[in-house]
């Protein structure tokens, strides 16, 4: 199995290479030379199965001979281990054929856990193999810097190093950053905005004597191995709703596109996926792109899904990749053309995205009052993330065919929104109660290029 850049001009690499690279060096990024095949017997005997053998059974054929099936196994397994539920991705039910997929059960209450826990564990086994150890750099505005240090804390080849913009995380983000006490994770809080944080990470990443000299590693949302993760979740759900013997339809609420380009994946696969929504909130590029009004960068306004706040979505470029007919070519150039302000997509791909993808927005009013009207329907507390997917799912939905909506949070992550919206103020699940107890350690940080390298290098494991 072979990965190639989405912008031709990358050398070929295996999965493990692609994983550990992150992004190809021609600026493109990875995606499988050919995308494996299950037949509607495959699909039919992961009726009943844990979630652990149907992530084995999902993912095996993607990773080509670079894990034995033994580690695989023994991989997922310590991946999974830390989830609160048994399911770890469980369906709930909002409505007449109506279900919500709950991938908030992790330990840091996102579903970015699913991918985040299963490549923490799968770069481990791979750089003790290679006796390699790395340096992993990210940004984050929340969800994914906590769910990069839980996962990779403690892991004896990885030094993790967080940026986060101080004073503009949530208190539950922050303290999930800062209260674990393995000597490998770091949580900085950069004196910018997330903007500033990204910067930082991308100089970093062009400084090559810094970025040879501590072996810097990316574990953002365009590693291909953490799509591949969440392909898994739309096969766990469909075969539970009755898939492969009727189609199923999903939502997602939508930011750097990596989710939902997981469900297109599944779809390629074989899984009779009918719809695939684009959810998005009032940062709308996505859903004006898919609507035919070209990509056309805008100003970012804050909202009460900051999850989903992005100007530029960065795995669209995997989807823009396949709507041209994996024209690489084409891709490069659309994205020299987003370089200065945005690009129109031809007839002929828009076709191809629409026979793909629904889309739909959702304003901050509406996402207030859906967390309001689907308390009051079901006794169902969503984040705003979530509501964002069942407003938007209730606008698509074909009645005849099961909706998935994913809830890409707990509303206890969120609970200021979740409170103005209902007035109740979410609890954290009972394994994290004592979240604002645990002692906290956190470096405040210049927002200046020679500072952080510097605290990385003296800070780093030897
Ligand atoms: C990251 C995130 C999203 C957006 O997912 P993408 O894969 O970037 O589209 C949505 N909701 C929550 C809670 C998230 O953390």
């Amino acid at each position: 199995m072979k990965y190639i850049s989405t912008r031709g001009q990358a050398p070929e690499l295996s999965f493990e290479e692609a994983m550990l690279t992150g992004l190809a060096r021609d600026g493109g990024l990875y995606v499988p030379a050919e995308i494996p095949q299950m037949s509607h017997d495959d699909i039919a005997a992961l009726s009943g199965l844990s979630y652990e053998e149907t992530t084995f059974r999902v993912m095996r054929p993607f990773l080509g001979d670079c894990f034995t099936d033994d580690e695989f196994r023994d991989i997922i397994a310590k991946a999974y281990a830390g989830f609160d539920h048994a399911a770890q991705a469980p369906l709930k039910q909002l409505a007449p054929n109506h279900f919500l997929l709950e991938l908030f059960h992790g330990p840091t209450l996102a579903f970015k856990d699913f991918a985040m826990q299963l490549i923490g564990q799968l770069f481990q086994s791979a750089l003790a193999r290679r006796g390699e150890r790395v340096t992993i750099v990210g940004a984050t505005s929340g969800d994914t810097g906590s769910a990069a240090i839980e996962a990779f804390k403690g892991l004896s080849n990885v030094d993790v190093f967080i940026l986060y913009p101080h004073g503009r995380v949530s208190e539950v983000q922050r303290r999930q950053m800062s209260t674990p006490a393995e000597a490998n994770v770091h949580a900085l809080a950069l004196d910018g905005d997330f903007d500033e944080c990204q910067a930082r990470v991308k100089d970093m990443f062009n400084d090559f004597d810094f970025r040879d000299g501590v072996k810097l590693a990316g574990v953002n949302s365009i590693n291909i191995a953490r799509v591949l993760a969440q392909v898994v979740y739309y096969f766990s759900s469909a075969v539970s709703l009755g898939a492969p013997h009727r189609k199923i339809s999903f939502t997602v609420p939508t930011g750097n596109f990596g989710d939902i380009f997981a469900g297109y994946i599944a779809k390629q696969m074989g899984l009779p996926i009918d719809q695939l929504v684009v959810a998005t909130n009032q940062n709308d590029i996505l859903h004006r792109c898919l609507d035919g009004q070209g990509y056309y960068k805008g100003e970012t306004i804050p909202s009460i899904s900051p999850s989903m706040d992005i100007q530029v979505s960065s795995n669209f470029e995997r989807a823009l990749y396949f709507a041209y007919g994996r024209d690489s070519g084409a891709v490069a150039q659309l994205m020299d053309e987003l370089a200065s302000g945005g690009f129109d997509v031809s007839q002929g791909a828009l076709q191809a995205l629409s026979e793909t993808y629904d889309s739909g927005r959702c304003s901050e009013a509406e996402t207030l009052a859906t967390i309001k009207a689907q308390l009051a329907a079901s006794g169902d507390l969503l984040c705003p993330h979530g509501a964002i997917g069942v407003k938007v799912a209730g606008e698509h939905r074909n009645p005849a065919v099961p909706m998935v909506t994913l809830a890409t949070a707990h509303p206890a992550k969120f609970p200021a929104a979740v409170k103005d919206a209902c007035g109740i103020h979410p609890p954290l699940p009972t394994q994290m109660s004592d979240l604002y107890d645990r002692s906290e350690r956190v470096t405040r940080i210049a927002n200046d290029l020679t500072t952080l390298e510097e605290h990385i290098r003296k800070h780093i494991s030897k």
